[in-house]
């Protein structure tokens, strides 16, 4: 029988509206809208794609989007400046720096400038250092959307065996980190696989729920798969027959008993988690 479709957009239309009743009741209660800044370095295609999707859904729900746009030929001095006054900008509660930055950048200096509490991204060590502790400030957008799916699907992670195949500072190491916290959400037995992983598929087909963030088209195939198992797709991956994921849909939908499409899976819901991230930013600032 075929999986279920964990359908992120309809997901993401549900905890959108729900962020825009909380965001309305702020800007209510305090007098000022939650406003995300972005910042764009250079002309990258997919980045200003990116950037002008994030801002048109802070507009569609209430917040306040600011772009600031930086050539490419920007120094990490210069960039260090502009974030130093985003930081003090009082009206300014959430900063996002798109990566990549160009290569002349040190992108870690950029982004361990960014106030942790402006930190709707999560990435700064401090933010990172209590998610390990399990005590965040906020949680990272896309494991964050990741962890949203299986709770509002009721699917158990407590006890359960959760591969995560790819380990990035983005998705694989937090989800990973996420899903072994005690709570709901968590108390999951986590494995992390990458690509220096041995047995690789015979420790996927072990997963009560997998989730591949990797960036290989159609790379894990349904005998990669136990039968039953969540499938959660975090990959997006341009190829000549369109977007795809890191997971080959159609053979995999036949054993999984859940599964995410691409597109339509977790992309929807990590801007969503941008969204509820900038406005608990403003309620910290408050
Ligand atoms: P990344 O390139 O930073 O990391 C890829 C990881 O995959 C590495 O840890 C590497 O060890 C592992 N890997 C690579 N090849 C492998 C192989 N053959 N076997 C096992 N592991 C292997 O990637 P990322 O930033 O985590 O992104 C991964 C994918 O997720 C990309 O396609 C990206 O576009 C997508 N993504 C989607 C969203 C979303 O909102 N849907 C958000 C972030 C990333």
């Amino acid at each position: 029988m075929a999986a279920t479709l964990l359908d992120g957009k309809a997901l993401a239309d549900t905890i959108r509206a729900e962020i825009a009743t909380q965001v309305a009741d702020f800007t209510h209660r305090c007098g000022v809208k939650p406003c995300l800044a972005a910042v764009l370095v250079g002309d990258d295609p997919a980045s200003q794609v990116y950037v002008r999707n994030k801002q048109k859904a802070c507009e569609q729900n209430g917040l306040v989007s600011q772009l600031h746009r930086m050539e490419a030929a920007t120094s990490t001095g210069q960039l260090l400046e502009r974030i130093d006054q985003l930081n003090t900008d009082r009206n300014v509660h959430g900063i996002l720096v798109q990566l990549p930055l160009p290569k002349q950048v040190d992108s870690n200096r950029v982004l361990d400038a960014v106030h942790p509490k402006k930190d709707v991204d999560a990435f700064h060590p401090a933010n990172v250092g209590r998610i390990m502790q399990g005590r965040p400030l906020f949680l990272p957008c896309t494991p964050h959307a990741i962890q949203q799916i299986l709770l509002r699907h009721q699917i158990p992670t407590a006890g359960a065996h959760i591969v995560v195949i790819g380990r990035s500072d983005i998705v694989g190491k937090p989800i990973a980190t996420m899903l072994m916290q005690k709570g709901p959400g968590g108390d999951a037995t986590v494995t992390v696989c990458h690509s220096r992983s041995r047995n690789l598929p015979e420790i996927a087909r072990l997963a009560d729920i997998l989730i591949v963030a990797i960036g290989r088209a159609n790379f894990v195939t349904g005998d990669m798969v136990k039968p039953g198992a969540t499938v959660i797709d975090v990959g997006i991956n341009r190829t000549e027959s369109g977007l795809v994921g890191d997971v080959d849909f159609n053979a995999v939908r036949q054993v999984a008993g859940a599964i995410t499409p691409v597109p339509g899976g977790v992309g929807p819901l990590t801007i969503t988690m941008l969204l509820h991230n900038t406005l608990l930013a403003a309620r910290l600032q408050a």
